[in-house]
């Protein structure tokens, strides 16, 4: 028998946060949590609260009956429950949350880490520092950079730009300037969330060719596939998206015209689609990379052979080290998942969570 309970947090940033196209001041962080024989299994998304009401209300009583070894079963069994709810949105965001803690569940209850219950591809995973929010001023986004790339080695950096929606380009031509200048050789990405036009996206980039920038996420919505298309097609940098992909048929429809396939195992369906949706971007030619909730891609990304690295973004990383023990820290720019504690190897510290609670 499966047990699943659910609570929220939600957690004040550190700073003002917002990139291109939206701004926020705090975090929620969903955890699901599923029992079986006396043990019990974590995961979570970054989802609002009502996701906690949908485990408890909707997905609990279809998994009571599963084989908590039998995480497909459960995953399609939660799947059907959701088809009138939305699949893509806040159930797919409970699901995520609710398979993620299964795979946790079934490597605790073997005892095995839950990177040897997948499978290692690799040892280690790749990192990138992510954050350099509009909101911030150039003194901030500067010691940011700078801890990631010349205290913790970390050799790859993501800034926001496309601030308002596109309207103030210069100021995000200079953030991308300051940016290159405090990380020296270190690799430079931009993430514009949607906020430019198709060919102010080609400007934009053009007009940055001598900072070298690698990666630019979003430069145009990503509902716009033909427009990721053809600024991939214009630009050097490698175009990514994905991080709204919420089933396979999504993944399939972007692989085409995207660089590099973005995936998010706390939206996606968790560790059971996340493995799927990285062998549609392997039959597609593309690499894969873990969008945000870094502890929470860890094993999974390194069972996943065409992974190219995750994002260690600030917002996430910090409530992750504050609510979780033995979160790690990505010096060099490389994270290994734990191999020496049972399930994701890391414990809920709900008393200091208390003080978050939302649900
Ligand atoms: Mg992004």
């Amino acid at each position: 028998m499966v047990t699943l309970t659910a609570t929220a947090y939600t957690i004040p940033t550190d700073a003002p946060e917002g990139d291109g196209t939206l701004a926020w001041s705090s975090t929620t962080l969903v955890l699901a949590e599923a029992s079986a024989d006396g043990v019990t299994g974590i995961g979570w998304t970054y989802a609002p609260a009502v996701a906690a009401q949908i485990i408890t209300g909707m997905l609990a009583d279809v998994v009571t009956d599963a084989d908590p070894d039998d995480v497909p079963a459960a995953w399609l069994a939660m799947q059907r429950r959701i088809r009138n709810a939305g699949r893509p949105g806040v159930a797919g965001m409970a699901l995520s949350a609710v398979d993620n803690a299964l795979w946790d569940l079934k490597a605790r209850r073997h005892g095995l880490p839950l990177a040897r219950l997948l499978g290692g591809a690799r040892a280690v995973v790749e990192v990138y520092g992510s954050g350099g929010f509009t909101t911030y001023d150039a003194d901030r986004q500067h010691a940011q950079l700078a801890g990631w790339v010349h205290e913790q080695g970390i050799p790859r950096v993501k800034i926001k730009i496309g601030e308002s929606w596109g309207a103030d380009t210069g100021r995000d031509l200079a953030r991308m300037a300051a940016a290159r200048k405090t990380i020296g050789d270190a690799e430079l990405y931009v993430d514009a969330n949607g906020g430019y036009a198709r060919k102010q996206a080609i400007r934009v980039m053009r007009t940055a060719a001598d900072l070298d920038v690698r990666w630019f996420e979003e430069p145009v919505s990503s509902d716009d596939l033909a427009g990721l298309g053809q600024v991939r097609d214009a630009v050097r940098p490698d175009v990514a998206a994905g991080e709204y992909g919420y089933d396979l048929v999504y993944f399939a429809r972007m692989a085409p015209h995207v660089d590099c396939l973005q995936i998010d195992v706390t939206r996606c369906g968790g560790i059971t689609e996340f493995q799927r949706a990285a062998a549609v971007a392997a039959a597609h030619g593309l690499e894969v990379s873990g969008h945000c909730a870094p502890h929470q891609h860890l094993a999974v990304a390194a069972a996943t052979p065409n992974m190219r690295h995750l994002e260690w973004f600030h917002d996430h990383a910090r409530i992750e080290t504050m609510l979780f023990a033995d979160a790690a820290t990505p010096i060099g720019g490389r994270v290994t998942p734990h191999r020496d504690a049972p399930g994701n190897g890391y414990a809920f510290r709900r008393a200091d969570a208390e003080k978050w609670r939302v649900q």
